[in-house]
């Protein structure tokens, strides 16, 4: 038996993941708390806790992340857009455009037949477009950010959010509240604005399908289907979308113990 492990610190969250033999899931956990944090700590705790394997027990672990280089205990470490293009791919070999929308940024990956990444873009300077734009919004409207799918869904006329910059449509969501804009409708607005700034970013590097979402906004359903809209190709998703960078690493991994 051999277990590998990989481990993703983000921004946001830390999340991990223990294959057997490069295949089977034997635990994974996601911890929010990300760098910088007692996160990654607490991770490798539920990981051991829900596996009933002690650290000598793992043959080799990969950490990636926006936070990796903080994190001593790994035998090696990749970048995040490596891991992610490797857990999308094992589990969607079709995909051939990943859009992975994480805490602080948002990237969109071109992967070839081999489901290797030969182009990718980025946006890391601006919260809008990410999911730090989604956590100020829904703290603003006081709901939990896995609720925001609930109340898109109900929307009947999404309201136009038009400021891209994070701190103005904050005035602007505050300011329709006061307007009496109802709940769904600006939740599915807050929806469409980042789905529009991450379809503009993926346009740039050009669509090809199979279209797949990853990190842990690809969990929101008002985001996913705002952006199968405004990109007009069907997007694929796994509900373990925020563990793809975790898979990835434990699969590399896997590799490395069988020297492939
Ligand atoms: P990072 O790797 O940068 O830490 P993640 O890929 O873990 O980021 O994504 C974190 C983001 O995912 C959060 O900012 C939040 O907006 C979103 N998110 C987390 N959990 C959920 C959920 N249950 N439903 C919808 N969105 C979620």
């Amino acid at each position: 038996m051999i277990y590998t492990l990989g481990i993703d610190i983000g921004s946001t969250t830390s999340k991990g993941m223990i294959l057997k033999n490069g295949s089977d899931e034997i635990a994974s956990s996601i911890v929010l708390a990300g760098t910088g944090t007692a996160g990654p700590k607490m991770l490798m705790e539920q990981l051991y806790e829900q596996s009933g394997l002690k650290p000598e027990d793992i043959a080799f672990t990969i950490v990636t992340g926006y936070g990796r280089k903080t994190f001593q205990e790994a035998d090696d470490q990749l970048s995040e857009l490596t891991c992610h293009s490797k857990g999308v791919s094992f589990l969607f070999p079709q995909v051939r455009t990943v859009i992975d929308i994480g805490g602080q940024d948002a990237k969109v990956l071109a992967l070839n037949d081999q489901g290797k990444m030969t182009n990718f873009i980025m946006n890391d300077k601006c919260a809008a477009g990410t999911g730090r734009f989604l956590d100020v919004m829904a703290q603003i409207l006081q709901l939990k950010i896995g609720d925001l799918e609930k109340e898109a869904e109900k929307a009947d006329n999404p309201a136009k959010i038009s400021s891209t910059c994070t701190v103005f449509a904050e005035s602007e969501v505050i300011s329709q509240l006061a307007m009496g804009v109802d709940m769904p409708n600006l939740v599915a607005g807050i929806c469409q604005s980042v789905a529009s700034r991450v379809a503009g970013l993926a346009k740039r590097i050009g669509i090809h399908e199979q279209v797949c979402m990853s990190g842990g906004v690809a969990q929101n359903g008002g985001v996913r289907k705002a952006l199968q809209n405004e990109l007009g190709v069907p997007i694929v998703y796994s509900e373990q979308a925020q563990l793809m960078g975790a898979l990835g690493a434990a699969l590399y991994a896997y590799e490395r113990v069988m020297n492939k």
